[in-house]
């Protein structure tokens, strides 16, 4: 597992709160959330679906889809990206942050190769010739670990498998050197052989380009595998963070714990990491008061149906929302959050 070395944080996400109008009224995907990440190093945002980790990746570009911010402030570098205009926004994004999405088919263009691509995210940030751009097209290519890089610039999305789109998409991430890499469960659709090539595909690229990363993922397994520190998301809010090895060792939020003994021991199918944890994350309509993991914490008590956790710090940089941290609490919260593996 990678150490962590402490540096001054790059992305710097703020009590953040994204909010969707519907015609049913407003609803809030992310109810302030905050997390920073250092310069080369690897934050995981680790939660089921619907518990807001892509739309707050989303939210760091400022590529909301029909939803706003509407609360906190992501700081890129100590500067407010709600603050640029269109142009600055730009020039962060590809050429300081870079992204990279779960399924490459939906992100790649079907009517051009993919060298085309490659050479236009150059192009687009870079002042090159075409004939400059697609040598480092190739180049990218075969940095990517793409079979025959050169003959494959003429292919087309369509002609490549799942795991070679993933490799287009990353060599068009990494096509300017950004110093952040955000990667939205980049492995989800391949299978589990492809997801171990490419999950070490990235750590090496990332080390090469001394990039940091922002790695969106349901899989605790691949958060073992990358990450130096994970947040964990549920509903809309960060429940535990902390140290990857520490909180793998020792979680200090009953959703972290579920999510560990949720996690497939190894050798057995991975297709199903989450499935041990009974229920689902309630829909953004109808969260529950009080604490909002209550209706499936096998730990839960009357008082977490009434009253709302806060986040609590704990020793080790860490923090966890949870009524059983509260100062005083009887409850014995380390006979209770332990997992199979503890
Ligand atoms: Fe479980 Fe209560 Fe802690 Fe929520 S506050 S995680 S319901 S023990």
């Amino acid at each position: 597992m990678p150490t962590t070395v402490p540096t001054p944080p790059l992305l710097q996400v703020e009590d953040l709160r994204v909010a969707f109008d519907t015609p049913d009224g407003t609803v809030e995907a992310v109810s302030g959330v905050s997390f920073s990440v250092g310069a080369q190093e690897t934050v995981a945002v680790v939660g089921e679906s619907g518990s807001g980790k892509t739309v707050t990746a989303l939210a760091v570009l400022q590529l909301l889809d029909g939803g706003r911010i509407s609360g906190g402030r992501v700081l890129w570098d100590g500067e407010d990206l709600a603050a640029l205009d269109r142009r600055a926004l730009r020039r962060v994004r590809g050429n300081e942050i870079a992204m990279i999405f779960q399924d490459p088919m939906s992100s790649l263009d079907p009517l051009y190769s993919v060298g085309h691509q490659i050479v236009e995210a150059l192009r687009l940030h870079r002042r090159i010739s075409k004939r400059e751009a697609r040598e480092r097209a190739a180049e990218l290519l075969e940095q990517v670990g793409m079979p025959d890089p050169r003959r494959r610039l003429a292919s087309f999305p369509h002609q490549l498998s799942g795991g070679q789109r993933q490799r287009v998409m990353i060599a068009i991430a990494l096509a300017c050197s950004p110093r952040l890499l955000i990667a939205d469960e980049p492995t989800t659709a391949l299978d589990v052989t492809i997801e171990a090539q490419i999950l070490e595909l990235l750590g090496d690229l990332q080390r090469e380009y001394r990039s940091a990363m922002l790695l969106v993922t349901h899989d605790m397994g691949v958060v073992a595998e990358t990450a130096d520190r994970v947040v964990v998301f549920y509903a809309g809010q960060v429940v535990e963070q902390g140290a990857t090895a520490d909180v793998l060792r020792d979680p200090q939020h009953p959703y972290t714990a579920a999510l560990l003994d949720a996690m497939p021991t190894p050798g057995t199918d991975r297709a199903q990491p989450l499935a041990a944890i009974p229920g689902s994350v309630p829909p953004l309509r109808a969260m529950p008061s009080g604490c909002r993991f209550h209706t499936r914490c096998t730990l839960a008590w009357d008082e977490c149906g009434r009253e709302e956790p806060v986040l609590h710090e704990l020793p080790g940089d860490r923090g966890a929302r949870c009524l059983l941290h509260r100062p005083g609490q009887e409850r014995p919260l380390r006979a209770a959050v332990t997992t199979k593996g503890a």
